[in-house]
């Protein structure tokens, strides 16, 4: 496994040309933030491509105010003007740059993010579906390629930041903090008859549905768990998870000496986004500033597995290998629309979900994908199992 943690001996000089940035999914949450961050400084960056699934008008007019080169719809049906499809997407994401943001939600950004990291592009990424997806796939390629990932994740960008000039090997445990969502204390009952609109309610971040659902069910955190397994190359019994509401402490590193380190700032992606853009240099963004004194305190505790089965599900996944944890994103994705959509209830997103991956194994799927084609074929056998589970939940 390689770290992504080791900083270069000898820091390069900082340059004085603009870096040169796309942004895949530049129309959602992480989209609209890195945006607002090349704003803040048009002399350090400029715009590559930008891509978007629908919405051709609003893609036109964000790449019309960041002035890119290239725009691309991934929905053939929206197109207008702009350059659509799929293969149109992969196409601008593998044109050369120094950064590709992944900002793509799901398992729909495997592709145009492993086309960045063929291309040899940097790749900032917040896309975690991919590493849950194809992880070894996409460390191997990137290693292959001396391809740098940079975690955008903020518990992933907090830890790579704490890990700055250390090995792997000197850490013993790597800890994700979680608000613990807008769940945190109600109780299953509640839980069980939670509408969506209170689902995306987060508490301390905006951020688009899928993650934010994600967040209540704190499936989130169980991706982010598969997540930093394969970004830090740790395994999954060296990982930790740690409640922390006021999200303030987004990510620790405990090493072996028994120093912690913490990373702490105001709960704003910029910030990750800004680090992963100018990293391995720092740059002066706007932004809210960290009062610990307003803050008063920062509390901690254990996330309850009775009420929040999926962390301990995707755990298990992680466990049982990578056509599992394919199967548990694929099953979540499809439950997470469910819900959305009103037609199942917000305890049974897990249930699907660990439903769905005993299906597969009992049908022989659990094999590793070899290739981002049979992650792809694998995703959607997981699609195709969970739909079914659904259907026949809603004629029973
Ligand atoms: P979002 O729904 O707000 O935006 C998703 C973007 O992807 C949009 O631009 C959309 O047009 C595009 N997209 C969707 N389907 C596509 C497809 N089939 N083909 C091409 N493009 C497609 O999502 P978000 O909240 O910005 O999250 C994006 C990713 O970043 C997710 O993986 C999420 O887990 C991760 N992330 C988000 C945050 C956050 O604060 N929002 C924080 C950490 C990690
Ligand atoms: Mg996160």
């Amino acid at each position: 496994m390689v770290s992504v943690a080791a900083s270069p001996a000898v820091q390069p000089e900082p340059s004085t040309a603009p870096r040169r940035v796309t942004i895949l999914g530049a129309t959602g949450s992480i989209g609209t933030s890195t945006l607002s961050v090349i704003a803040d400084r048009p002399e350090a960056f400029a715009v590559e491509a930008v891509t978007a699934f629908g919405n051709a008008e609003r893609l036109a007019r964000v790449a019309k105010e960041a002035r890119a080169r290239v725009a691309v719809i991934a929905d053939r049906s929206a197109y207008d003007a702009l350059a659509a499809g799929a293969a149109a997407v992969e196409e601008a994401a593998s044109r050369p740059v120094d950064v590709v943001v992944a900002g793509i939600v799901g398992s729909a950004g495997l592709a145009p993010t492993m086309a960045a990291i063929r291309a040899g592009s940097k790749v900032a990424l917040a896309n975690k579906e991919c590493l849950v997806c194809a992880g070894d796939l996409f460390m191997g390629e990137a290693r292959k390629g001396g391809v740098k990932i940079l975690p955008l994740d903020s518990e992933h960008n907090a830890v790579f930041q704490a890990l700055s000039g250390h090995s792997i090997d000197e850490v013993d445990r790597i800890i994700l903090t979680g608000s613990g969502g807008p769940f945190r204390d109600w109780t299953k009952e509640a839980m069980a008859a939670a509408n969506p609109d209170q689902a995306l309610k987060h508490p301390t971040w905006s951020m688009g549905p899928k993650i934010s659902i994600d967040s209540a069910t704190l499936m989130n955190k169980g991706l982010e768990v598969i997540e930093a397994h394969h970004l830090f190359g740790v395994p999954e019994e060296q990982l930790d998870v740690v409640v922390h509401p006021q999200s303030i402490i987004h990510g620790m590193v405990a090493y072996k000496d028994g120093s912690v380190i913490a990373q702490m700032s105001a709960p704003d992606m910029r910030m990750p986004i800004a680090h992963c853009l100018s990293w391995p240099q720092r740059s002066p963004i706007g932004g809210p500033r960290l009062d610990l004194t307003r803050i008063g305190r920062f509390t901690f505790e254990r996330p309850d597995l009775d009420r929040f089965p999926a962390l301990r599900i995707a755990r298990a996944a992680l466990g049982a290998g990578s056509w599992a944890t394919n199967i548990l994103n694929a099953a979540n994705e499809v439950a997470v629309a469910a819900y959305l959509a009103g037609n199942i209830g917000f305890l049974e997103i897990a249930r699907l979900v660990e439903e769905t991956i005993e299906r597969a194994a009992a049908q022989g799927l659990s094999h590793a994908p070899g290739s981002i084609k049979d992650a792809l074929a694998l995703d959607r056998e997981g699609r195709r199992i969970a739909t079914s589970l659904l259907t026949r939940r809603e004629t029973a």
